[in-house]
């Protein structure tokens, strides 16, 4: 074998297969999805580096490239990490008592509510919610009115400065009062705080939760980590809450934290109004984390591959030495849906390899679509027929140099000439990724 043609040959093994090299690009545009939706840096590099090894040897199967199933990896991949289904989320008990946690302002209070209003409305549940922020007067009252807006009765002991005896009350009311679930909503601190969890691990110990929540504000991407590690060690709990999950938040805490802490995320929030709680559902995220428009494009890009029809015709005018100008063309136009150039050389079928050696960019691809374009459909047809007086009129007709019209044709006649070596090898099935 020829050294032209090993090397040509190394690029089409890539084309039933996925490589490293054949998906480099997929996998940066990726990790680049992820970090932009807010997933820690570190775990993003991680995810992306799992993936490749999980995909890298995977067989393409026919008429699915590279690109397009790496999209598909990457998605179930992404599910499967943050779940797989939605969590279960225990509220059975007499009653079922709920323990709400997290930092000063992540949105516990806001959720309480929201979460009372779902188990009445949509569960049929009774529930007590229980003001055991004990710091802040302005925190009961808070409580006290979003009660009052969803019809839940309000658990408030205004002058009791202890939240482990007010949690033992409340679920006391709640016995007599016969309701069936109890939110206790606890006091937060601006950063992590040995007294406040403390006092979370007390009340804990006190009343005996069936679900700890960890509530977290899902744009605090980054540290969203530190602060479920440091709440996780300490209370052990059962689920996440993922708020202010409003407008273009891509919720990468979301993974983040699963990643971190491997504990279900349950519900998600978005909005102050009561009725904007969701049941958290990992393939939702996932989308919402890889970003619709983004996983769309990767999906669109692995569509606009050679169809199978259009490469057996191809295929036959190769083998019969008829590629032209013409077909070259119809390449190209392929090519550019795909989008850029560079990233794209590698999935080509054949042609990539080649054309990678003489390093050609989108603007160049443009100038010699233009030399095309300035060629009679006899030309085109017949490359041969361009003799020193066709060039210089092509050339003129696309704003170029005769110099670069002879460099275009003298590449074009290499790549023909390494089709016909090929031919002669039988070769053609797998240049043009078809099964035999
Ligand atoms: P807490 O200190 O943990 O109890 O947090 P709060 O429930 O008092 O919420 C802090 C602030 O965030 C308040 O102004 C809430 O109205 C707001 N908030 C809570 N949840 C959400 C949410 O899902 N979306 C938006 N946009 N704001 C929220
Ligand atoms: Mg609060």
């Amino acid at each position: 074998l020829s050294e032209k043609l090993e090397s040509a040959f190394k690029g089409l093994k890539g084309q039933s297969r996925i490589t490293e090299l054949n998906i480099a690009s997929t996998v940066k545009e990726i990790r680049r999805a992820l970090i932009d939706a807010d997933v820690n840096y570190k775990i993003a590099k991680e995810f992306t580096d799992k993936i490749k090894d999980k995909a890298v040897g995977e067989k393409v199967i026919n008429a699915i490239s590279p690109g397009q199933l790496m999209t598909k990896i990457v998605k179930d991949e992404l599910t499967d990490l943050m779940g797989g289904q939605e969590a279960v989320f225990n509220a059975k008990g007499n009653p079922a008592v709920i323990l709400i946690a997290g930092l000063q302002g992540s949105g516990k209070t806001t959720f309480s509510g929201k979460l009372a209003n779902f188990l009445k409305s949509k569960k049929g549940l009774s529930p007590l919610l229980v003001a055991a922020d004990i710091y802040r007067p302005a925190a009961m009252e808070q409580l006290r009115v979003l009660g009052e807006q969803i019809g839940v009765d309000v658990h408030i002991e205004p002058d009791n400065k202890d939240a482990v005896s007010i949690a033992q009350n409340a679920v006391k009311e709640a016995r007599s009062k016969n309701k069936n679930v109890v939110i206790i909503d606890t006091a937060g601190r601006l950063a992590i705080d040995e007294q406040m969890m403390t006092e979370v691990a007390n009340v804990r110990a006190a009343v005996n939760p069936q679900e700890i929540l960890f509530v977290v504000d899902s744009m605090t991407g980054q540290d969203a980590v530190n602060t479920a590690k440091a709440f996780n060690d300490r209370l052990d709990f059962t689920g996440v809450v993922l708020t202010k999950l409003d407008g273009d938040t891509r919720g990468g805490a979301a993974l983040s934290i699963k990643y971190t802490v491997n504990k279900p995320i349950k519900f998600v929030s978005s909005g102050e109004k009561m009725d904007t709680l969701d049941v958290f559902y990992p393939e939702r995220m996932a989308q919402r984390i890889l970003g619709m428009g983004d996983i769309t494009t990767l999906v669109e890009r692995a569509q606009a591959q050679f169809d199978e029809a259009e490469a057996k015709k191809l295929e036959g005018k190769i083998r019969k030495n008829k590629f032209d100008f013409a077909d070259f063309k119809a390449q190209l136009e392929q090519l550019k849906k795909m989008g850029n150039m560079k990233d794209l050389l590698g999935m080509i079928p054949g042609l990539g390899n080649k054309l990678k050696d003489i390093e050609i960019n989108d603007d160049a691809f443009k100038g010699i679509e233009a030399m095309i374009n300035s060629m009679t459909p006899a030309e085109r047809a017949d490359p041969d027929l361009i003799d020193t007086s066709r060039k210089k009129r092509i050339a003129r007709g696309a704003g170029k140099d005769i110099s670069e019209v002879n460099n275009f044709m003298k590449q074009f006649d290499q790549m023909r000439d390494m089709m016909k070596n090929m031919n002669k090898m039988g070769m053609f099935g797998k240049m043009m990724g078809m099964k035999r």
